[in-house]
């Protein structure tokens, strides 16, 4: 898909990465969708930018100081979010640093992926309780990740402005789990349902 062919409106924007999911995501199961030619292994850059627009578009108004993801997929659109909204972004890591000393606020986290637990760790320097902070991440399944990336913000007593995600998979619990304990959840592309080779998006 040639981007700079379209003249791009902020409604079209997210017609692009439906289209995007549609055309090359591949559903391997009814659970997981690989998206590694566009997003997760190669990244296309004017797909993010735009991406990063329509979230910052979104959330203009809501007086975000800091954009936070989780390594590593998350980071290209959450940057061109931040960059979109110039706020710095912030990388949730998933394993401690070496270099990272006490100051240091972590919490564990199950992978929805991998079924395996990480800690998910963040220095303390680096946020406050005066930050109000947009979470960007690419997927949405089990929300284990967003609710990871929330209890570890709030550590920091800092406040949470939103939840921006790429591409949510509408069948499962994420948004149920979130919208319950009280966070906006908007998502750029909703899936209803998938199979092997079928992909059937919320219009
Ligand atoms: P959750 O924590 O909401 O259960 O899962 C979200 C995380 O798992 C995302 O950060 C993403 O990396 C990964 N993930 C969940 N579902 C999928 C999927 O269908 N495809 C890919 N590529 N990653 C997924």
């Amino acid at each position: 898909m040639d981007l700079s062919e379209y003249h791009i409106n902020e409604e079209d924007k997210m017609k692009l990465l439906q289209e995007k999911v549609l055309a090359d995501g591949i559903a391997i199961n009814e659970n997981i969708l690989k998206v590694d030619s566009f997003i997760n292994h190669q990244v296309e850059p004017e797909l993010m930018k735009l991406i990063g627009e329509d979230f910052a578009e979104h959330f203009k108004d809501k007086g975000i100081t800091k954009v936070a993801t989780i390594e590593s997929s998350g980071i290209a659109p959450a940057l061109m979010t931040a960059a979109a909204l110039q706020v710095p972004l912030l990388v949730l890591k998933k394993s401690p640093s070496k270099v990272l000393n006490e100051n240091m606020y972590q919490t564990i986290v199950t992978s929805y992926t991998k079924g395996t637990s990480y800690e998910l760790t963040l220095a303390g320097h680096l946020i406050s309780e005066e930050d109000h902070v947009l979470i960007i991440d690419d997927f949405l399944a089990n929300g284990e990740a967003a609710t990871g990336a929330i209890r570890l913000i709030r550590k920091a007593h800092a406040t949470i402005a939103g939840i921006g995600i790429l591409i949510e998979k509408s069948f499962q619990p994420g948004r149920a789990k979130l919208e319950e304990q009280g966070f906006y959840v908007y998502s750029q592309v909703r899936i209803k349902k998938m199979d092997k080779g079928v992909i059937e998006l919320i219009p």
